[in-house]
């Protein structure tokens, strides 16, 4: 007996015609699959008008009215499409996360899930019932409606397969796959078959957008294989599983780009113990979740500390370095909002050396200028000047031939 979940992200759900599209999927699936959950997003672009509206009327509204309004948008698309797929004579009943018991922490606009409970689910089910879910949503144990994040209902499909034991979680989407590069910026990258959990997480961070961050990690904990792919075309997308269970082995397997990340540099802060930790201390407790931190060899006794940082936060981080700057004893601080973030991402980057030495390399013959550089056991990532950002992906996907 085979049970899926799939997935449909808001441009696949975008208007009337989309979702009657989806529900010839579905239906089309059901005819091979025992037992299919389908999880929805909010409309097209539903979740930013929400957002828009809530902008023109307070700049910092409760966050748990947020997520009121927020998790009206998934409700709209789950009700449609369980009533486009009856209309085609498959059965089929709409849930919100509430009526699943997703149940989360306190967490409004992003709450993690503590647990899922399905018992409706499996009983619809096996009714020979689709069973439609609201995404992006759950309740606390108190019954307050949360939201997970932008993006959050990639992370309700893989939870929702890991509780239902599901043999895997289809992500539909507007795009054919994950692919080596973006093909906006590099026409010649292709779509990647397989590639691990550990790959697809470090692509996540740096930029590539197909996945919420959170599910993939969702996915890996509890070993849900996840397949993205169009929900356009029935040709296969990509399929992210555990390193083990991958063949043929890539050793880079993508270049990424981030264009949305800010450098720091406080200046001439005192070279002595503590500075550090009460710097990013202080980001922290800001909520400003930092990337990249060099800090400079020091001369007379003072050094530099530069961070990078996502620009939607450069208010908050601005804020928070012009009170630090005195404090620290420091000199002053710069911000350089035009930068990219460049990385390569593969599993074979562990066993096989010389792969940051070749990224270096290919900027360097490109005459493209490093300005920041950190790794992980499979990922390199090099900040360069924001000019410069297309050119080095195009040239790093050409120089490891993905
Ligand atoms: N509708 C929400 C968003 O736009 C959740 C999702 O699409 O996954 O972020
Ligand atoms: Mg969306």
């Amino acid at each position: 007996m085979t049970i899926a979940v799939q997935k449909f992200g808001g441009s696949s759900v975008a208007d009337v015609e989309k979702i009657k599209n989806v529900a010839r999927r579905v239906v089309e699936s059901k005819k091979r699959i025992d037992h299919v959950v389908v999880v929805v997003s909010a409309l097209g672009d539903t979740t930013d008008e929400l957002l828009g509206l809530a902008g023109q009327i307070s700049l910092s509204p409760p966050e748990r009215e947020m997520d009121m309004l927020l998790s009206t948008g998934e409700q709209v698309s789950m009700a449609l499409l369980a009533m486009a797929l009856n209309e085609l004579g498959q059965e089929a009943i709409s849930m919100t996360g509430q009526q699943v018991e997703i149940i989360t922490d306190t967490g409004h606009t992003k709450a993690k899930i503590r647990h899922v409970g399905a018992e409706r689910v499996v009983q619809e089910l096996r009714k020979g019932r689709v069973v439609v879910v609201a995404g992006f949503q759950g309740v606390t144990s108190e019954g307050e409606i949360t939201t997970m994040g932008r993006g959050g209902s990639d992370t309700t499909a893989v939870a929702l397969a890991a509780s239902l034991h599901a043999d895997y979680c289809e992500i539909y989407t507007d795009v054919d796959g994950v692919f080596t590069a973006d093909p906006r910026v590099v026409p010649t990258a292709h779509k990647i078959e397989q590639i691990s959990y550990m790959e697809m997480l470090e692509m996540a961070a740096t930029g590539a957008r197909v996945l919420q961050s959170r599910s993939v990690e969702y996915a890996r904990n509890y070993q849900v294989p996840l397949h993205v792919r169009s929900s356009f075309h029935p040709g296969e997308g990509t399929w992210v599983k555990s390193e083990d269970d991958i063949m043929e082995k890539a050793i880079v397997s993508a270049v990424t780009h981030d264009f949305g990340e800010a450098k720091v540099t406080v200046v001439g802060v005192p070279d002595k113990p503590g500075v550090a930790a009460r710097l990013f201390g202080a980001l922290a407790d800001a909520n400003i979740n930092v990337d990249m931190i060099i800090q400079n060899v020091s001369e007379n006794a003072r050094t530099d500390i530069s961070f990078t940082a996502s620009k939607d936060e450069l208010e908050k981080v601005k804020k928070v370095i012009g009170e630090l700057v005195e404090d620290l004893g420091a000199e002053g601080s710069k911000l350089d909002d035009n930068i990219a973030k460049i990385s390569l991402v593969g599993a074979g980057m562990r066993t096989h050396p010389g792969i940051a030495a070749g990224m270096f390399k290919t900027l360097a013959d490109n005459d493209i200028n490093i300005e920041m550089i950190s790794t992980s056991p499979i990922k390199i990532s090099c900040v360069v000047g924001r000019e410069d950002g297309e050119k080095a992906v195009k040239v790093l996907h050409e120089h490891f031939s993905l």
